[in-house]
């Protein structure tokens, strides 16, 4: 047991393997999820002139009274007429401030007095004014790069009147499944087979951290099948996922394989449960993860090892949020694994409390549905007790 290497550890061998991709320019309406790869700017004043918040009158600020009212500013529609002392112009949200107004008296405070005149309550100086420049100074920093674009970030481009962003290249992974018990869904079931959910488990967390999927594939327990299949996924992909046939049985063929087709190893076995038999390696830039079968051991290696990699290659951070949470039950520790415990998040009185979704077996994917997050616990002597605070990591 002596040769496992820590979790952290681990992540910090596959940081130091990643380059970061190149980048190209990216059409707004497919930014979604994308990592910034420049630094934004305003290169305008948002919003770009002085506009009411209101709908109104716009006026020079001053006591109650009554004005005649001259021309109309909507949005859009910059009124030409200017206001002076005794005048005012009809204005609507986001119209431009006419020339001479300082204020905008909302409707509410308003009543007709007759034809083209109106009474006005009492405004201060800048009164529903909005500046021009209020949200984003022209110069003005505005994003930097690492920053992955979410709806707030391209509505925010959109408002600078950028169509498109400089990102990051999206990592092109390859997924190989290997094992031959495995039948795809929607084929019929025979003796002795399980439908494969790592496939399209790994492919939905990875097109999460940002990969594009460029080659899936099944592979048989076979030495020949094996080699060619990595072969054609170090060709074709900047990370190389496989799952299953990573440990020593007389039918995992994956580490042989990896080996002859000059896959340098950095590190195999991790003081982790679940997860132990976590490969990985490189060979030139291209990155290559041999993942544990177990369903649930694949996705939280993924989420633990994979996703950081994927991350850092985008430029962006590698690192899921973490905070701490009060444990819901007492947990038995491993003297030397750290346990990710699959677990939903409430918040109660004294905090976040952190519920294990069921039965932890490596096996029993469904106790990740509704995880929310993983428990870090250990390693050490004894056991955590109900209450006592430990770190996750949010899924
Ligand atoms: P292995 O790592 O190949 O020894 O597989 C460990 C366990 O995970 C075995 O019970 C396999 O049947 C199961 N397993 C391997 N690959 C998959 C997959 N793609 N989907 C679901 N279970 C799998
Ligand atoms: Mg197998």
């Amino acid at each position: 047991m002596g040769d496992l290497i820590f979790p952290d550890e681990a992540r910090r061998s596959i940081l130091a393997a990643v380059a970061e991709l190149e980048t190209e320019e990216v059409a707004l309406a497919a930014g979604l999820g994308r990592v910034l790869a420049e630094t934004v700017q305003s290169p305008l004043d948002v919003p770009p002139f002085d506009s009411s918040a209101m709908d109104g009158f716009a006026v020079v600020a001053g006591a109650e009274n009554e004005l005649e009212v001259r021309g109309e500013s909507r949005a859009g529609h910059p009124s030409s007429e200017a206001v002076r002392p005794g005048f005012a112009v009809r204005i609507s949200t986001g119209a431009p401030i006419p020339d001479g107004a300082d204020a905008v008296v909302a409707v509410e405070r308003t009543e007709s007095a007759g034809d083209d005149r109106v009474r006005v309550g009492r405004s201060e100086v800048g009164a529903n004014v909005r500046r021009a420049g209020d949200d984003l100074r022209r110069g003005q920093l505005v994003m930097a790069p690492g920053t992955e674009l979410g709806p707030a970030e391209l509505g925010v481009l959109a408002s600078l009147g950028r169509d498109r962003a400089l990102c990051a290249r999206r990592p092109r992974l390859a997924l190989l499944v290997t094992g031959d018990e495995l039948a795809e869904p929607g084929e019929p079931l025979q003796a002795g087979r399980i439908y494969s959910s790592n496939s399209s488990a790994l492919a939905a967390q990875a097109d999460r951290a940002g990969a594009q999927i460029t080659l899936r594939a099944k592979v048989p327990d076979d030495r020949q099948a094996t080699e060619a299949a990595v072969a054609a996924a170090l060709e074709s992909a900047d990370v190389v996922l496989v799952s299953g046939g990573v440990s020593v049985g007389p039918h995992d063929h994956v580490k042989p394989a990896l080996h002859e087709l000059g896959v340098q190893e950095s590190f195999w076995r991790v003081a982790l449960r679940p997860g132990k038999p976590t490969w990985f390696g490189r060979r030139g830039s291209t990155l290559v993860f041999g993942l544990p079968g177990n369903p649930v051991s694949a996705m939280v290696c993924f989420q633990l090892f994979a996703r950081p990699a994927l991350r850092a290659l985008q430029g962006a951070s590698p690192d899921a949020a973490r905070t701490t949470a009060r444990l819901a039950v007492s947990v038995t520790l491993s003297p030397i694994r750290l346990e990710a415990v699959r677990c939903r998040l409430r918040a109660t009185d004294e905090g976040l409390e952190a519920e294990p979704t069921g039965d932890q077996g490596s096996h029993r994917l469904s106790s990740m549905l509704g995880a929310d997050c993983l428990a870090l616990v250990g390693p050490g002597e004894g056991e955590l007790a109900l209450g006592d605070r430990v770190e996750v990591e949010l899924l």
